[in-house]
């Protein structure tokens, strides 16, 4: 998506790790009509999937997510983060790796939203490693619901997350690929293509 190649060029910043900040339009500040347009770009990505429900991991995802579920009309579920590992039996829970943060965290959500039967969009801002697709995944395994893809808004294609998941024949639409960043800058994949 050329918009959102020249956005992250023209604001974003890159810190040790690597990581992108994208703090002017993602993931602090929102830019609330860039949004909904890469919403609709990731809802006509995933037209045809039959997608009866949205799922995401709070907090970054949650714009993004709401986004997609406007343009498709159907529910936005957010996984919560847990303080504790020990929780209620109301609730899937499953264990994520931080990339950014780098410690492990418990999420949930409750089983009254997540059901077999479901056909579930998953949709986060960043793929890196792919922990967070995969917490998701497990969620949806234990709901007995079908995963019917992810869509993400900047892959980190340098990172293994997207190989290992494609591999495993999820099917993963990503707004952004970065094969690189450095002092030298940021090369897209596919760029201008
Ligand atoms: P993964 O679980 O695929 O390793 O990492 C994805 C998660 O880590 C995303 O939900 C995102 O919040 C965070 N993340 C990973 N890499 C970056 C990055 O370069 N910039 C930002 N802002 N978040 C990232």
């Amino acid at each position: 998506m050329k918009a959102l190649e020249d956005k992250i060029r023209a604001e974003g910043k890159i810190l040790p790790g690597p990581v992108l900040k994208v703090s002017s339009f993602l993931n602090h500040q929102i830019d609330a009509d860039f949004m909904m347009e890469i919403g609709r770009e990731l809802a006509a990505r995933f037209q045809d999937a039959g997608a009866t429900k949205i799922l995401t991991i709070e907090s970054s995802g949650i714009a993004v997510a709401t986004a997609v579920g406007a343009a498709l009309h159907i529910p936005v579920l957010f996984a919560k983060k847990h303080r504790t590992s020990n929780v209620s039996g109301m609730l899937y829970q499953t264990l994520v790796h931080s990339y950014t943060h780098g410690t492990d965290y418990t999420v949930v959500v409750e089983r009254d939203y997540l059901k077999a039967g479901d056909r579930v969009l998953m949709i986060d801002d960043f793929l890196a490693n792919g922990k967070a697709v995969e917490g998701l995944l497990d969620l949806i395994a234990q709901a007995g619901a079908e995963a019917v893809g992810a869509g993400i808004v900047i892959e980190k294609g340098f990172q293994e997350g997207g190989a290992l998941l494609r591999a495993a024949g999820l099917r993963v639409e990503s707004l952004a690929v970065i094969d690189s960043m450095d002092e030298n800058g940021i090369v897209f994949r596919n760029e201008n293509v």
